[in-house]
């Protein structure tokens, strides 16, 4: 336990110990229901969700009336989809994303488009990012929305945010983000970036799991989505059930700590990344995944030429926690999606790794990593019968290979 080392933050964080402190009192003598309003114990539980949800709309500078609580991004990413779709049929039914969205986007329009909806699903070039122009074209009469994530979950790279969000001013219809992995890590202003919707976790910015947000634009232009949860009408209608107030409250905490401590926290968790990047890229045949130009800044994702990226993580035994390929497929052994889609070929995508550092990623664990890292490869390489025809100049490309 105590060797173990963590580097798999883009599936989920540890939550912050000061998260933890906050939320306690509200599973004991804070106990109420925030819907509660004939006695101190539901006017103490509506005050601390009132605290939390202005802390997290501070982080993203919005208005707190704009954050909706959900379950999670799975959540919020339906809640948007769905809500968009019914709520403006009557101006389209055409939605606009991309092939490298996460499971909870790319899932949800296939069922969208089951209902009815018309998905364009736009690809990425060999950096991971989509083309303006393309987008553009892709605009029809009928199209309601425009669904893109700020930071891609298994490579890191950043959309053109505010690029997108002008082309989608323009031509008058909503912009959408799962914004998930860059809320709590880098600024995100939704009005600077001009976002209509956005959903993001508090599991994945140390807080605790089971809670997130969607934000919803209250003006210019104001926003509305179809509620996908009915019931009592809480969130403003658009969002049914009692409020899970232990984990709102840890979520406004790791909101508070994101925005108090992002400039540090990043510049850290920056100079480890790239330490160990360098570290692992001392290794020949060895390629970084996605553009480094418009990156997130705690994650790589590295091909290790030649290598089963499964077989790879064998080797260190369970002490390094990382991902080949996304956690949410991992229980299948296709290569990655958003890799292939990067233009990457069966071998190398599943040759990959993705290492997500995090506020807790110390630097004598990078070192560790790397010195390991270096030796699996080494290893596995030197097993490797297509290693040695490589070395020996084989011209791989002509080999015949059978099934096995
Ligand atoms: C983790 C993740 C999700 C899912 O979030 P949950 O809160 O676990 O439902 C959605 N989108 C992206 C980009 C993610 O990284």
């Amino acid at each position: 336990m105590k060797n173990r080392i963590y580097l798999d933050n883009n599936a989920t964080t540890p939550t912050d110990p000061r998260v933890v402190e906050t939320m306690v009192p509200y599973f004991f003598e804070k106990h109420g229901n925030a819907a509660s309003r004939s006695h101190p114990y539901g006017w103490e539980a509506e005050e601390a969700v009132d605290y939390a949800r202005e802390n997290i709309a501070k982080l993203i500078n919005a208005n707190p009336k704009e954050i909706i609580f959900t379950s999670g991004a799975t959540e919020g990413d339906n809640l948007a989809l769905k809500g968009v779709f019914e709520m403006y049929s009557r101006k389209g039914n055409h939605i606009i994303t991309a092939t490298t969205e996460h499971k909870a986007v790319l899932d949800t329009c296939k069922k969208i488009e089951k209902m009815g909806g018309e998905v364009t699903y736009l690809e990425v070039d060999d950096k991971g990012l989509i083309n303006l122009d393309e987008l553009r074209a892709a605009i029809k009469d009928n199209t309601i929305l425009v669904s893109i994530m700020y930071a891609n979950n298994e490579t890191g790279v950043i959309q053109p945010m505010k690029e997108i969000s002008k082309i989608c001013a323009e031509k008058g219809v909503l912009f959408f983000s799962d914004a998930t992995q860059a809320v709590g890590k880098i600024p995100v202003d939704v009005v600077d970036l001009g976002i209509h919707i956005m959903a993001f976790t508090s599991h994945k910015m140390y807080g605790p799991k089971g809670i997130g947000a969607l934000y919803v634009r209250r003006k210019r232009p104001r926003v509305k989505v179809t509620a996908q949860i009915d019931g009592g009408g809480h969130e403003r209608g658009m969002r049914s059930g009692t409020l899970n107030v232990p984990a709102i409250v840890g979520f406004g905490k790791a909101a508070e700590i994101a925005r108090l401590d992002m400039e540090e926290d990043t510049k850290r968790i920056m100079a480890l990344r790239d330490k160990l990047e360098n570290g692992l890229m001392q290794m020949e045949e060895t390629y970084i995944n996605g553009t480094t130009d418009s990156r997130m800044p705690h994650v790589t994702n590295i091909s290790f030429k030649h290598v089963e990226g499964e077989g790879l993580m064998m080797t260190f035994n369970q002490t390094i926690a990382v991902s080949s390929g996304s956690a949410c497929t991992s229980a299948s052994l296709e290569p990655s999606y958003v890799l292939k889609a990067l233009g990457l070929g069966d071998d190398l995508a599943h040759s990959s790794i993705r290492f997500s550092l995090g506020r807790f990623t110390t630097e004598e664990e990078v070192d560790r990593t790397v010195e390991m890292l270096t030796k699996g490869v080494q290893h596995m390489r030197d097993l490797s019968p297509i290693w040695e025809m490589y070395k020996e100049g084989v011209d791989l490309d002509s080999v015949e290979w059978t099934e096995h």
